[in-house]
């Protein structure tokens, strides 16, 4: 399979058939995220050809009778979305060919992105697939947005998954804790779930920021520009986003940046999930969980 560098999924993707059809990110100007850092260029389309000998080998791995067991593929890079809607039709196409059973096709995507696709495409892509797209939004406080150099702003998240809503494609949201810099994670907090409030998310995913020494945001706290959230205040700061969050939506914290991991369903379990938060600020030192953050080589 042609995968460069480290491969990157969600947690519920777990069981996807993962086929490279870009590598790298179009963007790569977000201050925290080194994610793609190991990969010697920005970002590269795969051909059609490559793509094709991928789904011929991965079609090899299986008995026949396991082919019809691929329902679903997860296109992997930080935001394959970004392709022309003619081209990501061509590997639905692809796809259908080798795995007749697959339903969904998913993948990362960027809010600007969608924005790059009329309404019209977007109903196209609905129809070959498209769906469950995952979406590191990150936040809704437009100050981090900016100081981050995100791309986009709160309104531009509203706006553009209204489109993805109208056009039948379902999405999850990656929330990034510690975004805000100390002393305003909860004021993200409230700015975020007033985005996810007039929103249908599948599911709101939080992760916790992890700075390393070769991110720009290293840089601008060594300049004095940013400072970074204490352990206890990301906690307190998912906190207020469960307590504010008002739609029915799953909740977790499962990658690995989560010291403690939390899942479940809102309104259902939001007192559950607020009653592990409590006992975390309550009972954990901010030096332990700091240890853990230090003890993380990489995402
Ligand atoms: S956070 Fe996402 S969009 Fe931003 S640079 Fe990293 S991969 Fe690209």
């Amino acid at each position: 399979m042609h995968y460069t560098g480290t491969v990157w999924r969600p947690p519920y993707e777990t069981s996807s058939l993962l086929l490279e059809v870009t590598a790298g990110c179009t963007h790569h100007k977000c201050k925290f995220c080194t994610l793609y850092d190991d990969i010697p260029f920005q970002f590269r389309m795969s051909s059609l050809e490559d793509i094709e000998a991928d789904l011929i080998e991965a079609r090899g791995q299986f008995p026949l009778w396991n082919n019809y067991k691929v329902e679903r593929t997860f296109l992997t890079g930080a935001n394959p979305f970004v392709l022309k809607a003619e081209w990501l039709l061509k590997i639905a196409e692809l796809i259908k060919k080798y795995f007749c059973k697959n339903k969904t096709i998913g993948c990362f995507s960027r809010i600007t992105d969608i924005t790059l696709k009329t309404d019209l495409e977007l109903e196209q892509l609905r129809k070959a697939g498209y769906d469950g797209l995952t979406i590191g939004i990150e936040t809704g406080d437009n100050e981090a947005l900016k100081f981050m150099n995100k791309g986009y702003l709160s309104k531009d998240i509203t706006e553009q998954c209204m489109r993805l809503e109208r056009a039948g494609i379902s999405y999850s949201f990656f929330y990034l804790a510690g975004i805000s810099g100390k002393g305003h994670g909860e004021e993200g907090a409230r700015a975020t779930a007033k985005i996810c409030n007039q929103l249908h998310p599948k599911l709101v995913g939080a992760n916790m920021l992890t700075i390393y020494p070769q991110s720009e945001l290293y840089k601008e706290i060594r300049k004095g520009n940013w400072k970074a959230e204490e352990e206890i205040e990301k906690y307190k700061e998912i906190r207020t986003l469960v307590k504010e969050l008002r739609i029915a939506t799953a909740f977790g914290a499962l990658g690995a940046s989560n010291a403690v991991p939390i899942w479940g369903r809102l309104p259902e379990d939001t007192e559950k999930i607020l009653s592990i938060l409590e006992k975390i600020i309550n009972n954990v030192s901010e030096e332990e969980l700091e240890k853990y953050r230090k003890n993380l080589p990489h995402l």
